[in-house]
């Protein structure tokens, strides 16, 4: 997960006509059904079972790229709820409910972090916190999928819309979210709502998503050594000269827009002119448009360098044909922008589901799973399944499961308000 900030300030900003629809339809039907009220219990009495679940989920390693063993735990237990769960191509594991039409609400958590293979996973506990890589970022989405689907069957839920249950890869990083664009892909004639468990947290609603790119770019050239070959163009000292024009660039604050170099390597040893520079770059912005413009610059600047480096190396005498430097630009990720729209039944679950917890939300832009769905036009939301947390994304990640009901009755209240009952 990578939220970003607050789109609109804190509180419930709603419509007197939103309001009215929600209360007449979602939270109203929602509200007196018997089997609802057993939902919420439920999910209020299992707080313990979900967070001991949490733990064994996360202390199965799930590194880019390696959520094999994560996904085969998931298939499994998911499974014990009474779905039935298949695997796709992509490692994607997705439990179905079947509901009374071919509709369908999904309801996802990511599998995969950030942390490479031989991380120490193991969770620790102090005081009430548990502390462990992937401990929330996603070890809260997917326990809460998990305790989902028990509620429903234990409540003998029946649902209009057929509800998918799925644990998917490749939401962080270089994944590109390859898990979630694989089930748009399969479901998307029958997917009407999404809904993306990533990470803790009750006060929040991921409505909109930034648009991301990853951009890795290479110089190479003809190398050599340090004093004998001086004045051969050199990939670093390249790589630097557009580096320093790149990042003195102007990024507008509305539509905001940001960059940073996240990555550079290149050479071998001191004394060497080395023979290739890399690095990676993280661009973001609420616009699609300037996102291509700043990703323009980034070229720009990368072969404006290339030549102030050429230009010095002529000067020496050292710019042969055979001393000259490449570029190659490769787009290692891309990640397309979208927004919910403001009357969306989806939102109008959800608020519902907040009106009835006397829980508030601000909504928010970021980076999910919910990027692809709402990219092509299908409603989704990102949430938080419930908790507080910190430190994601670093090895210092902690959870605190207190108050997590709520965050599971949020969820469950806003599903079953757009998957509707039967
Ligand atoms: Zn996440």
């Amino acid at each position: 997960m990578k939220r970003a900030f607050i789109l609109l300030t804190v509180g419930i900003v709603v419509s007197p006509l939103l309001q009215n629809f929600t209360r007449k339809t979602a939270a109203a039907d929602l509200q007196n059904d018997p089997r609802i009220t057993r939902v919420l219990e439920i999910l209020r009495g299992s707080a313990n079972a979900v967070t001991e679940e949490q733990i064994r989920i996360t202390e199965i390693p799930a590194p880019p790229f390696q959520e094999t063993a994560r996904a085969a735990y998931m298939k499994r237990i998911l499974a014990s709820t009474g779905l039935r769960v298949e695997t796709d191509e992509t490692g994607n594991v997705i439990g179905e409910w079947p509901g009374s039409s071919t509709d369908i609400v999904m309801l996802t958590a990511h599998m995969d972090t950030v942390f490479p293979s031989g991380t120490d996973v193991h969770v620790k506990r102090e005081g009430g916190r548990l502390l462990a890589p992937g401990i929330s970022d996603n070890g809260t989405g997917l326990a809460a999928l998990v305790a989902l689907s028990r509620a429903f069957h234990e409540a003998k839920i029946k649902t209009s819309s057929t509800i998918l249950f799925a644990a998917d890869v490749g939401e962080e990083g270089e994944g590109n979210l390859r898990g979630m664009r694989a089930l748009v892909e399969t479901y998307k004639k029958r997917l009407k709502y999404v809904v993306a468990l990533d990470g803790s947290a009750t006060e929040y609603v991921t409505t909109a998503a930034l648009a991301s790119r990853r951009v890795e770019i290479t110089i190479t050239g003809p190398g050599g050594h340090s004093w004998s070959d001086f004045g051969a163009p050199n990939p670093i000292h390249a790589m630097g000269r557009g580096i320093a024009r790149f990042v003195a660039v102007r990024v507008p604050d509305s539509p905001r827009t940001s960059f940073n170099i996240g990555e550079i390597e290149g050479g071998t040893s001191v004394n060497s002119i080395p023979s290739n520079a890399h690095m990676k770059v993280d661009l973001r912005s609420e616009s699609e448009t300037e996102l291509s413009a700043l990703e323009g610059t980034l070229r720009d600047a990368v072969k404006a360098g290339i030549d102030e480096e050429m230009s010095a190396a002529r000067d020496r005498g050292m710019a042969g044909a055979s001393n000259l430097l490449n570029l190659k630009v490769n787009v290692l990720g891309i990640r397309p922008a979208g927004e919910l729209a403001e009357n969306s039944p989806l939102l109008a679950a959800l608020l519902a589901a907040d009106n009835q917890l006397g829980n508030r939300s601000r909504r928010e832009r970021s980076s999910t799973d919910a990027n692809i769905p709402l990219s092509l036009g299908i409603p989704a939301i990102s949430l938080g399944a419930g908790g507080r947390s910190g430190g994601a994304h670093t090895l210092d990640e902690w959870y605190d499961p207190a108050g997590r009901e709520l965050g599971l009755q949020r969820v469950a209240l806003t599903v079953l308000g757009v998957a509707g009952l039967e």
